[in-house]
């Protein structure tokens, strides 16, 4: 399995790098965060957000599970920390398989719901600024992504 690692050195590089990422987003895809509290899962989302075109301030979703936003596609960003393991249908597919882009934070929590492509996003803490992300895409589409953003 292809494995793409990037280090970066403060918020603003996280932010532009999802950023780059979310201006090449098209409708159906998927992207799975996972990483410590703090490791920059929300910081990602908002580059993502904002490569996508919107205005909007993103906030962490914790308590409502799924927030909605309108950009260039709409933006489904869920953050399941606190579904724990759940293996009931809780109707994800109809973001997943919708007109948008879906976020989730946390999102080894929901893996027997996950579709059988995206893209794995792991971040870890490198110190108080620097962050080491590695990109795992599952599926052709995924890979196509990677290969465009991760120079080489
Ligand atoms: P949670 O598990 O609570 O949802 P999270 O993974 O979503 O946490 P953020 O809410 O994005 O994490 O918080 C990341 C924190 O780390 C922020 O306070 C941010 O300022 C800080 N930070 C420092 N350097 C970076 C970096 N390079 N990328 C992202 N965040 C960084
Ligand atoms: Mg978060």
């Amino acid at each position: 399995m292809k494995r793409y690692e990037r280090i970066v050195c403060s918020v603003e590089e996280t932010l532009e790098f999802a950023s780059q990422l979310g201006e090449k987003l098209k409708e159906n895809d998927v992207i799975a965060l996972e990483g410590d509290l703090g490791a920059g899962k929300t910081t990602f989302t908002k580059g993502l957000a904002k490569g996508l075109g919107i205005k909007r301030t993103i906030s962490s979703p914790t308590f409502t599970i799924v927030k909605e936003y309108k950009g260039r596609l709409p933006l489904y960003h869920m953050d399941v920390y606190r579904l724990e393991n759940t293996f009931e249908d809780l109707g994800f597919d109809e973001y997943f398989d919708g007109d948008g882009v879906t976020v989730i934070e946390w999102a080894h929590l929901i893996k027997p719901q996950l579709p059988d492509e995206l893209l794995w996003i792991y971040l870890y803490h490198q110190g108080e600024s620097e962050r080491k992300m590695i990109l795992e895409p599952i599926g052709k589409r995924y890979e196509q992504l990677c290969e465009e953003i991760i120079e080489r």
